[in-house]
């Protein structure tokens, strides 16, 4: 007798994490920061050590009133989880099941599609514009009586374009009210342009947008696991609902809540992620690779047919990334010293590359 198993799992891909790199080289696969905790962090959470034979407070009350006097919302409307790919978890089982629809731009997050399915709902994946960006005219276009749920992430992971403020505006404004919107903030830190801070903006002003925040990427927590969500209060009900008991960690909560504390510590290691961000885009627009300008802390480089040669010309200059065959490769952006190996590999190219749109 074979095991049991659930109906439309084949159709489920396992989540793919970013390669992991060989020691010395630049892991810069994974989009995490490149700088080690701080000193802060690590002794809040050394403090709380002694602890962990008790359960967390499930409840996250100390972080959650923290987060939300400080976006001025009700304690009742932010969530925590381990994560915020738990939250987006939460989100869709909230309110989409079998027969619902839940949409999202591609490429984008490549969790997006799984969870979705996991859910027992139908993703609907609708393609990027030619510029790399979210097409919200086609979203809107690709509504159904059955859409529960629309993610837009911004800045977009993998591409790093952003929707401006006032797009995304008009966008939330056309979507149906009984369609929730939720807007993945995870490289929100690094975006300069004015949709910086448009997801809790459009939080105040609509009431069915939801925003995911986390504090793996620029606050350097992705090892321990925590990001929240503002959620209209029904929706924030049911995560709980839905919500795998004690998946935040005591040592997660303390962690975010003493990087709250050094925000401006944090501010200085993100502006040095922003310039090196920019320098490993001209570096490969120099190159010839046909990288998108970002506003998050990676690079995308849609190199089609060339994506091999790419990752394999970083890979053997010690630089690993994160590789969609025949779409493209997605860099990190490391450290000056890891950019500076970027360099150097780029600069073994045999010849200058034409520039391909
Ligand atoms: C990394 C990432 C997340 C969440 O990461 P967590 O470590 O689970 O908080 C969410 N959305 C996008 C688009 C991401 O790239």
């Amino acid at each position: 007798m074979p095991l049991p198993t659930r109906a439309g799992l084949d159709a489920v891909p396992a989540y793919r994490q970013g390669r992991s790199a060989p020691a010395g080289a630049s892991k810069l696969s994974s989009n995490e920061s490149p700088h080690p905790p701080l000193p802060s962090v690590v002794e809040a959470v050394q403090q709380r050590l002694s602890s962990i034979h008790r359960y967390p407070d499930m409840s996250a009350a100390a972080l959650r009133e923290r987060l939300a006097e400080r976006y001025d919302v009700d304690p009742a409307v932010v969530t925590v989880g381990a994560g915020s790919v738990e939250l987006a978890s939460q989100l869709i089982h909230a309110v989409a099941g079998e027969g619902d629809e839940v949409m999202f731009a591609w490429r984008s997050f490549e969790a997006y599609p799984s969870l979705v399915r996991i859910a027992g709902a139908t993703p609907v994946a609708v393609p990027l514009n030619s510029d790399h960006a979210h097409d919200l005219d086609a979203m809107l276009a690709a509504i159904t009586p059955r859409t529960r749920l629309i993610f837009v992430c911004n800045p977009n992971n993998p591409t790093g374009t952003v929707v401006g403020a006032a797009e995304l505006e008009a966008f939330v404004a056309a979507v149906p009210r009984d369609v929730l919107v939720v807007i993945d903030e995870a490289y929100v830190h690094f975006d300069r342009t004015e949709s910086y801070g448009a997801g809790v903006e459009l939080f105040h002003r609509h009431p069915h947008v939801a925003v995911l925040h986390t504090f793996s990427k620029a606050y350097g927590l992705a090892g321990l696991r925590i990001g929240y969500a503002l959620a209209p209060v029904e929706i924030a009900e049911n995560q709980r609902k839905v919500a795998v008991p004690f998946g935040v960690t005591d040592l997660a909560q303390t962690a975010a809540l003493a990087s709250l504390d050094a925000e401006g510590e944090l501010a200085v290691r993100i502006d040095e992620v922003v310039v090196q961000r920019d320098r490993l885009h001209s570096l490969l627009v120099t190159a010839g690779w046909p990288a998108v300008a970002s506003q998050a802390n990676f690079v995308w480089v849609p190199a089609g047919d060339r994506t091999d040669e790419l990752e394999l010309l970083l890979r053997e200059g010690g630089v690993i990334t994160r590789a969609f065959p025949g779409e493209g490769v997605r860099i990190s952006a490391g450290s000056a010293e890891d950019i500076d190996r970027v360099q150097s590999a780029l600069s073994t190219q045999t010849a200058p590359q034409e520039a391909r749109a």
